[in-house]
């Protein structure tokens, strides 16, 4: 099978998991390897350096069988400062990959957003696969860059003749290596997890975007890789649809999503809670860039993946949270506080 996107933080992970359960050979594409290099070495997987910009590279990939798409430029701050870009990766490249996919008869899987159901209201029910409408703010908002390209690619790969396709829309997966540490290994503001997780680390306050009444419901990074083998094992009864993979049991509001990484912090580090700075409020488009806006709450439908493909999510949000701050702790504290090292 292919893999666009391998050495990103779901990418690693899914291709981790291949690897561990099945006897297949990956050819996988990214253009960074860091997270991967354990299986560099792997002589079932071959890695290239690349992206979806090279067009030798879209028709190697298409002569797969398999193609798992998810390379994206999908880091909230850029949707503000570089929305062609944005547009480019989202669009350009995967419509590119899925004219190849349906010459050559791959089955492609494509990875969407959760982003494309828009700007929705803090009372919005259920985001159902086939039937939410959907809402964008004006054209002027920049911050809808991205979810609009995700969504224009969805309806092309609907709408083109002879693709064997399926989507997945992820809510908030987070775990391990997941994004980056501002100043250290990236540059911007990465999404809510990543950024909460390098604020307790360098002891500075989280910082709640419009107060942090915005809901969210997060799911485990281990929850989508069990998703795509149940994918992977389903084949053609999953071609042609669109699944949310989330996990409903997991939302809260990022008001509450910083308390519990606070404490979650103080117990990791033996501390108490006190010591660890209290958040802040900031505006949203002064901390993001002009153009920025919200979706408040973004709640799966599920029962499309339980119904077509047996899943439910099942990790809750205590577990999902120790080990993303864990690991982040362990991966990044050295490098902040060289002392530690010592
Ligand atoms: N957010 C926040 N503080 C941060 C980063 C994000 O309050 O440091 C908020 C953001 O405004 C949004 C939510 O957290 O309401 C989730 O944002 P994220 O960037 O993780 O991605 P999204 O779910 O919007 O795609």
């Amino acid at each position: 099978m292919a893999l666009v996107g391998c050495g990103g933080f779901i990418g690693s992970h899914l291709l981790k998991a291949i690897l561990e359960r099945t006897s297949w050979r990956v050819f996988g594409v990214d253009l960074d390897s860091y997270r991967i290099q354990e299986h560099l070495a792997n002589d079932r997987f071959e890695f290239l350096c690349a992206d979806l910009n090279e067009r030798s590279v879209v028709e190697r990939l298409a002569q797969f069988p398999v193609v798992v798409n998810l390379a994206a430029i999908c880091t909230p701050s850029r949707y503000m400062a570089e929305a062609a870009t944005v547009i480019r990766s989202n669009y350009d490249h995967p419509a590119r990959l899925a004219d190849a996919c349906a010459k050559s008869g791959s089955w492609l899987i494509h990875f969407s957003t959760s982003e494309i159901y828009g700007k929705t209201a803090a009372d919005s029910g259920l985001l159902d696969e086939d039937s939410s409408e959907i809402t964008f703010g004006p054209v002027t908002a920049s911050r809808w860059s991205y979810a609009t390209a995700k969504l224009l690619t969805e309806r092309y790969l609907m709408g083109l003749d002879g693709l064997r396709w399926t989507v997945v829309r992820p809510f908030n997966f987070v775990g391990p290596y997941m994004d980056f540490m501002p100043g250290v290994d990236g540059e911007g503001i990465p999404r809510v997890l990543a950024n909460f997780s390098s604020a307790l680390v360098r002891g500075d306050a989280l910082k709640l975007v419009n107060g942090g009444a915005a809901k969210r419901s997060f799911t485990s990074v281990h929850d989508a890789v069990d998703f795509m083998f149940r994918l992977f094992e389903t084949g053609a009864a999953a071609e042609g649809q669109a699944f949310n993979v989330g996990n409903p049991d997991n939302e809260l509001t990022i008001a509450e999503l910083a308390s519990r990484m606070r404490v979650i912090f103080a117990k990791i580090k033996g501390v108490d809670e006190s010591l660890v700075p209290q958040p802040i409020v900031v505006d949203g488009e002064e901390y993001y860039g002009k153009g920025y806006e919200d979706s408040l709450r973004r709640m799966p439908s599920v029962t499309k993946a339980e119904k077509i493909l047996g899943f439910r999510a099942t990790t809750p949000l205590d577990v999902v949270l120790e080990e993303s701050l864990r690991w982040f702790v362990d991966h990044y504290q050295v490098v902040v506080n060289p002392m530690v090292a010592e």
